[in-house]
């Protein structure tokens, strides 16, 4: 039988009152995994008075007691890791291995989140005037809402809610409807690991959720993470509602290959970087830009590895990439493919082809474009599928300016054995999150994730110290004592 999913409201399983939902597909056989409810705005508001009433009391547990309960909840998910991977891959798509990783990045999250005492410490000057001394204080700042995407249903949600909940805020998460199953399976851990009911929920569905979330009076924060129109879109509806609000976008990352580069390593950090995850990541390579005479030995060991890569159910051995996420995904990727041939770029492999794209999964093969020039739409649209575009460059800095006339500003990778090189990228690329010979430069839950421009919309950002300053409040003292 299909399981029929529920919200997690103050510790309990419960029915959505909509009346709507939409089945979820495993994305690598098309089969229904599961219903998920499309909640109302009556279920947000229910969820956001449980975890106003859970604030008053979490606010006030010790913040070394809250930090034992995420050493705990840390515990419970290295214990449950590999079940948390395989449901990854099972709604997700994409390889076990790669799910495997992502548990890891979501439970360093939590490590991370258990350091609250040291993270919620303030600071103080005994001296600034005679007999007066300032100092500050760290509070909580209420209750969170959280809204994610479906490439990483595990790692997101993590971003947000384990350092919010150790900052002592209560939290109302809305996962992407399309990777549902592994939020419920979180909420249960938190819940065994100790975390008082109400602290932690979720409201499953689209849209209306998401409203419901960005219009409530109660709800102080929103910690966004998804596709550019809807970032910018909850960025100015939750700021126009008196919000805190991070909301972490879409991308078009380039990876600068220079003549001098280490190929070998080159290759495999693009093919990993281009193509796992089914390109369905915020940091990876969409277009290469290849300078001098290096472009023509790449694009042929590009090209003949992608064609080594293994397609199919990332659960199955060896299997490197997964089917993209819905049928209407593999669609619209195969749209941008023929606007890759109308534009006049050169293919040198078509996704289209892989024989995995014939069968009920939504699969589509590795997909290489040469010669693509900046302005073609394969070239400015985030396609988040294997597509890669390769563009030829003269110098550093004409690849550089290709890069940054992108209006997304996430990551960027060079590969290069030259500091000059390095130094000269580092300080003239529009990009947060840069790469040396690394493809995906993701930082880990200690920093922040620092994309600009189109891909990031507010001023803190998540993780790290950004994290733990979005998700408290200060209090300045200037005391005299008489
Ligand atoms: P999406 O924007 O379609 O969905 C994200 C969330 O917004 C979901 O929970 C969804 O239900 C909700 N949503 C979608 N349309 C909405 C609307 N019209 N009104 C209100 N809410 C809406 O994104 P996605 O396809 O799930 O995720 C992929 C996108 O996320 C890519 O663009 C990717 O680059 C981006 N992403 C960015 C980062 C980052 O750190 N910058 C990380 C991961 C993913």
């Amino acid at each position: 039988m299909t399981t029929v999913l529920k919200n997690f409201i103050g510790g309990q399983w419960v029915e959505a009152t909509s009346g709507k939902s939409e089945s979820v597909p495993n994305p690598a056989t098309g089969e229904t995994i599961a219903i998920v409810p499309l909640s109302s705005k009556e279920d947000v508001a229910h969820a956001v008075s449980v975890a106003k009433a859970a604030f008053q009391e979490w606010k006030q547990v010790a913040v070394p007691r809250r930090a034992r309960i995420m050493f705990k909840y840390q515990q419970l998910l290295v214990e449950h890791w590999q079940e948390l991977a395989e449901l990854v891959t099972k709604e997700n798509g994409k390889s076990y291995g790669e799910a495997y990783g992502e548990v890891q990045r979501g439970i360093e999250c939590v490590e991370f989140a258990a350091g609250a005492p040291t993270l919620m410490m303030g600071s103080n000057l005994p001296d600034i005037a005679t007999g007066i001394e300032s100092n500050f204080h760290r509070y909580p700042i209420g209750v969170v809402g959280g809204i994610t995407p479906f490439n990483f249903p595990m790692m997101v949600p993590c971003w947000m809610y384990p350092l919010a909940i150790a900052m002592g805020n209560t939290f109302v998460l809305k996962p992407s409807e399309r990777t549902p199953l592994l939020a419920n399976r979180l909420a249960e851990l938190f819940k065994e690991a100790g975390l008082p009911d109400g602290v932690f929920n979720i409201v499953h569905g689209a849209h209306d959720v998401v409203n419901g979330l960005l219009e409530h009076q109660d709800v102080s924060a929103i910690s966004f993470v998804g596709s550019q129109p809807v970032a910018e879109y909850v960025y100015k509806t939750a700021a126009a509602h008196g919000k805190r609000v991070q909301a972490l976008a879409g991308a078009k990352n380039h990876s600068i290959v220079m003549p001098d580069a280490n190929l070998d390593l080159t290759v495999k950090e693009i093919i990993n970087a281009s193509f796992g995850s089914a390109g369905e990541r915020c940091m990876a390579t969409s277009v290469v830009v290849a300078v001098g005479g290096v472009a023509d030995a790449l694009v042929e060991r590009l090209v003949e590895a992608a064609k080594a890569i293994t397609i199919g159910n990332g659960l199955d051995e060896g299997v490197f990439l997964g089917p993209v996420i819905r049928d209407s995904h593999k669609t619209r990727t195969v749209q941008y493919i023929e606007t890759g041939n109308n534009e006049g770029a050169i293919m040198l492999l078509d996704g289209r082809e892989a024989p995995a794209a014939s069968g009920n999964g939504y699969f589509v093969g590795p997909t290489i474009f040469d010669h693509v020039k900046q302005g073609m739409k394969i070239w400015s649209d985030e396609i988040f599928a294997p597509v890669l575009s390769i563009i030829r460059a003269e110098t550093l800095d004409e690849a550089i300016a290709i890069a940054n006339a992108s209006e997304f500003a996430n990551g960027g990778v060079l590969y290069t054995d030259s500091a000059k090189a390095i130094r000269h990228y580092r300080d003239n690329i529009d990009a947060g999150m840069l790469g040396i010979n690394v493809g995906v430069p993701a930082p880990m839950a200690f920093f922040p994730f620092s994309g600009y421009k189109k891909s990031f919309y507010g001023d803190l950002h998540a993780n790290g110290k950004d994290g733990v300053e979005f998700y408290t409040r200060k209090k300045m003292v200037v005391a005299r004592y008489v």
